[in-house]
């Protein structure tokens, strides 16, 4: 295919790159990015025993609009089976990781095995070395990142900390740290940080000058120019490129979905001391994506250091834990960065101990020091203790799912989390169509696949129609779509950019002709091969498309959605239109029917025999 198709297959067991074009059909099929990571995992699928041993195959995927002239597109995709929900996992990263690796020539990396030795990936030239990364294990992920760009000079570095080197099961990947003019980002979600380690693979270095190469340079530039029309034509625009994300901490507030003390109340007093606009008064730089013309990489300084901050870290380790603190947040925040934990997950599993300690399941003895809402302190130490797998942190490692089915003791009712991975920063007792999408969302429960809130919003935060299914079906196929190109979402999401110029795009690079609606069909396609690979591994059905017991059971307090929780009648109704609309049966099975329409004939065999 035409400028994208290049796959190196590399072993780190015997040190062996294989670098192979991709069969045309499966490149168009699958379009790119987490598409293509789905397919090389569903074909993998029976040699992996489970995410971090060595037959796991870990896929970094750019996307074909990646390190083209198209506006925000840098992004790659990593994706594995994940150590914290045994399903498919991926977590999909801005910065400039993507872009450079095609300007290496190289468009995805399919890892396999598992290195005796440390050591990092470098991508250059068409080619992947494999090189010794002794001196780099043990190191914090800025420090490793700081040595290799000693060695390395213009480039985009991947890097795992200690928690990635450790095993924890929500670690995360770093990309770029403190280069003023590169967003630093993470793969935060589903533990693809200890995937890495578990290969031994402390890093991955890309380093691409080159020209990526497009069928129609001509159109895509016309494209680029409506694009850009549209973003700076935008009345949102302004507003966006102030406070990016952390504007939604206010707005959160206000619509009474932001998480507070693990997920018990849904606002938090005093969010103007660390929301959009106190960041925005102490805020050192931006920095965005590569070819990101609304940046959103808003930075603060954080000791000797800089954290670039977004909603949902905010979320999730300030008000989520009780704390309301700027300095604070920004300094746990940082922590997790340092020591490379998923921001959402950490939040949950501290917030989680914490309400533990609240109810009295757990005390002083258990853990070994307190554990109190607020307490800024505790949670820099917790945060540590988790890196490191020592003491308690040993067993909050695993995630709040096993942590709770641990603890006991009716913790698990208010463990957040949707089939082991834990809840972003929504509160959807008020929100159908959000819980919807929590509760069917095919790595666990993120955001990032449908954030439907909105539409609640719209439409009634009590309304559980049918058109709240339709609703979550479609974002469930166009916001994969952009990770599936290699681009970013919010000039869609954010400022109302049409999204046919997304497909037009597309068929400029490729040279060949795709409409909004054969990509979305590309994308279900990808969402049944995820969901069958979900049923294969772990039995995924009805049973786990589900929410925690206290969305259910435990009214909001207070508020104007004072007494608002999820209906379970009524929420059981909508999961089952969910499943109508989308051609699978009862049991939350795509048919068979279904995986021959879209062309999953191998999944059909698997699953149907
Ligand atoms: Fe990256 Fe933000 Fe720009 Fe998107 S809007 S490309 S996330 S800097």
């Amino acid at each position: 295919m035409l400028g994208y198709g290049k796959i190196a297959y590399v072993d780190l067991t015997d040190k062996q790159v294989e670098v192979v074009n991709v069969d045309e059909e499966m490149a168009f099929k699958y379009i790119g990015g987490r598409g293509w990571a789905a397919y090389i995992i569903f074909k993998s699928l029976d040699q992996i025993i489970h995410g971090t041993h060595p037959s796991s195959v870990l896929v970094v995927a750019t996307g074909p609009l990646d390190g083209t002239i198209f506006k925000g597109g840098s992004k790659t995709t990593f994706a594995a089976i994940s150590p914290l929900t045994g399903i498919y996992g991926d977590s999909i990263v801005g910065g400039h990781l993507g872009s450079m690796m095609r300007g290496a020539g190289i468009d995805a990396l399919a890892i396999r095995g598992a290195s005796q030795e440390p050591c990092y990936l470098l991508v250059e030239d068409g080619r992947v070395e494999v090189e010794s990364a002794e001196d780099l294990w043990g190191l914090h992920s800025r420090d490793a990142d700081r040595k290799l760009r000693e060695v390395h000079g213009d480039c985009s570095i991947a890097t795992i900390g200690i928690a990635g080197e450790k095993l924890v099961n929500f670690a995360c990947i770093n990309v770029d740290w403190d280069l003023k003019l590169r967003r630093h980002a993470q793969a935060g979600r589903t533990g693809m940080g200890a995937v890495m380690g578990s290969k031994k693979l402390k890093a991955i270095v890309a380093k691409g000058g080159g020209e990526v190469e497009v069928a129609d340079q001509e159109r895509l530039a016309e494209v680029v120019e409506r694009l850009r029309d549209q973003i700076v034509g935008s009345t949102l625009y302004e507003k966006w490129e102030r406070y990016g994300t952390m504007s939604v901490i206010e707005w959160s507030n206000k619509a009474e979905a932001l998480p507070t003390k693990n997920f018990q109340y849904t606002r938090f007093d005093g969010v103007e001391r660390f929301g959009g606009e106190a960041v925005h008064k102490i805020e050192e730089y931006t920095s965005g994506c590569a070819n990101c013309m609304m940046p959103c990489g808003h930075t603060i300084s954080v000791g000797d250091s800089h954290v670039t901050v977004d909603y949902e870290n905010f979320a999730m380790l300030g008000p989520n834990l009780g704390l309301g603190d700027l300095e604070a947040i920004a300094k746990a925040n940082y922590l997790c960065d340092y020591y490379g934990l998923d921001t959402i997950s950490t939040g949950s599993v501290i917030a989680f101990v914490m309400e533990c300690f609240q109810r009295g399941i757990l005390d002083e003895e258990r853990v070994g020091f307190e554990v109190r809402w607020g307490d800024a302190e505790t949670v820099y130490r917790l945060i540590k203790l988790i890196a490191e797998r020592r003491g308690f942190g040993n067993l909050m490692a695993l995630g709040v799912r096993e942590l709770a089915r641990y603890i006991g003791g009716g913790s698990e009712r208010f463990a957040m989390h949707v089939k082991g991975l834990e809840i972003s920063a929504y509160d959807h007792r008020a929100a159908p169509a959000m819980a919807l999408s929590y509760a069917t969302c095919d790595i666990g429960a993120h955001h990032n696949r449908s954030w439907a809130i909105t539409y609640d919003l719209e439409v009634g935060r009590d309304d559980y129609g049918e058109d709240k299914a339709r609703r979550v079906i479609y974002l469930q196929h166009l916001r994969p779509l952009f990770d599936m190109l290699g681009v970013c979402r919010f000039p869609w999401v954010e400022l109302k950019v049409d999204p046919n110029l997304y497909a037009e795009a597309y068929s400029a690079v490729v040279g060949r002709e795709f409409s909004l609606d054969d990509l979305l069909l590309c994308s279900e396609r990808v969402w049944n091969l995820t969901r069958v690979i979900a049923i294969l591994r772990k039995g995924i059905d009805v049973e786990d498309d589900t929410l925690p017991a206290r969305d259910f059971e435990d009214p909001i307090p207070d508020g104007e959605t004072e007494g608002f929780r999820v209906d379970r009648e009524r929420f059981m109704e909508l999961l089952r239109s969910y499943y109508r609309l989308r051609g699978w049966d009862e049991r939350g099975w795509p048919t068979r029917e279904k995986l021959l329409e879209l062309g999953l004939e191998e999944a059909a065999e698997k699953l149907y025999g």
